[in-house]
């Protein structure tokens, strides 16, 4: 069955197109970005060739339309019938989606209704799945939500410390995200150490522009670090993370900032590139760190300290751990960073392996080891399209 994975962001959309029968196979894949901008252009890969083409993008309707295109013009398939369903990524589902859902109208509805608690995400999503009821009309859309693995988290761990009338009035709480690719790779984890994923501890670390961790128990989320928005948790490319609330009131009237302008510098200024003043990337850190550079240098070590602590409470909140991983971006990446944080974990047994963490093999710790950690690269399209063929399938 071929199966359209989508991802709408306000200026992007990123497709993959699988192929999937008894093995998942990626026909083509790729991004139409700059969307209603004026550097527009349209990237994709098929079969490990790549070309870009730019060109102007009006809206998300044009963007879908050249990608069809791009697919038939290619003869990836060769009606767009062939399309069996599409798969969204969509961001928030509230309390209302636990689980993936087929697309219908009272679906659009609620994830409209959502926006207040992701003004940048839910309405880019929506957009993509409209352009899709119009353009491919007959086909199932499924709607696969970011919260939706985090639907497990007990209320001890989702409850903020304010008044209670605010999470009844307003749905304050705490959601997570990231919760496809925390299910994708805690998954894979217990598929990889042949062990029964509902019986293993688990802290999943999902280190890209946006981070967030993780604590899996017996195949289910009890507690992550992002929480009623992507803000909070661990320190990320431009956001805080967590922070003293209290800094907010007494910055805003320091320097006499509206709410528009403390969100800005709290999402966009703040994190690894506010602290280094240098750049969000860790790549680029690095580089400088190793030139000498000591805010480059300062601002991993809090990256670092921030998720040890991470893990070392969910540690506590497992009650033990089995298996760490690492994924995306930085954790697939930054050696340097996992040596850091593992160190930390000789007291419960875990003994990096310093050339397997270097070369990113699979797993990084001794043979000895006590507790395994991993590095497994995400795939969030897979999930989704795993995910949007179960339910199309019904079940
Ligand atoms: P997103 O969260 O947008 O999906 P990614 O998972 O691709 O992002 O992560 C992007 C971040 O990962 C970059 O900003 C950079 O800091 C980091 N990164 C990417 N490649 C490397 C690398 N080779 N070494 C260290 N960090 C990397």
């Amino acid at each position: 069955m071929k199966i359209l994975v989508l991802n709408s962001g306000s200026s992007s959309l990123k497709f993959q197109l699988f192929e999937i029968k008894e093995k998942e196979h990626v026909l083509i894949k790729g991004i139409a970005d700059g969307i209603g901008l004026n550097n527009s252009f349209i990237k994709y890969e098929i079969e490990g060739n790549s070309k870009k083409i730019r060109k102007k993008i009006k809206n998300h309707r044009v963007a879908l339309k050249n990608v069809l295109g791009i697919i038939l013009d290619n003869r990836i398939i060769s009606l767009l019938s062939e399309i069996k369903a599409i798969g969204h990524r969509a961001v928030h589902g509230g309390e209302e989606f636990k689980k993936t859902v087929l697309i219908n109208d009272k679906v659009m509805k609620k994830i409209k209704e959502l926006s207040e608690l992701a003004p940048l995400h839910n309405p880019a999503n929506l957009i993509g799945i409209r352009v899709c009821k119009e353009l491919l009309p007959s086909v199932k859309q499924v709607a696969v939500f970011d919260t939706c693995f985090h639907s497990s988290i007990p209320e001890k761990a989702f409850i903020y410390g304010i008044p209670y009338k605010y999470y009844k009035k307003y749905g304050i709480r705490r959601y997570g995200f990231h919760g496809t690719s925390h299910y994708y790779v805690s998954k894979k984890a217990a598929e990889i150490l042949k062990k029964d994923y509902n019986k293993l501890k688990i802290i999943t670390c999902h280190l890209g522009n946006g981070s967030s961790i993780a604590a899996v128990m017996n195949g289910k989320s009890i507690d992550t670090s992002m929480g009623f928005t992507p803000l909070e948790g661990v320190v990320m490319g431009t956001r805080c993370g967590d922070i003293d609330p209290a800094i907010i009131f007494f910055l805003m009237k320091k320097e006499k900032l509206s709410v528009k302008e403390m969100d800005n510098i709290l999402n966009k200024k703040s994190g690894l590139l506010g602290i280094s003043g240098i750049s969000p990337d860790v790549r680029v850190l690095w580089n400088n760190e190793k030139k000498g550079n000591k805010r480059a240098h300062l601002a991993l070590d809090v990256l670092a300290y921030r998720i040890t602590k991470y893990i070392g409470s969910y540690i506590a909140s497992l009650n033990g751990v089995d298996a760490i991983v690492f994924t995306a971006g930085i954790g697939e990446n930054a050696y340097y960073l996992r040596e850091r944080i593992l160190k930390q974990f000789e007291y419960i047994g875990l003994r990096i392996d310093k050339k397997k963490n270097e070369n990113n093999e699979t797993i990084i710790t001794a043979k000895d080891s006590k507790v395994v950690a991993m590095v497994i690269p995400t795939n969030e399209e897979l999930q989704i399209a795993r995910e949007t063929l179960r339910v199309v399938k019904g079940n």
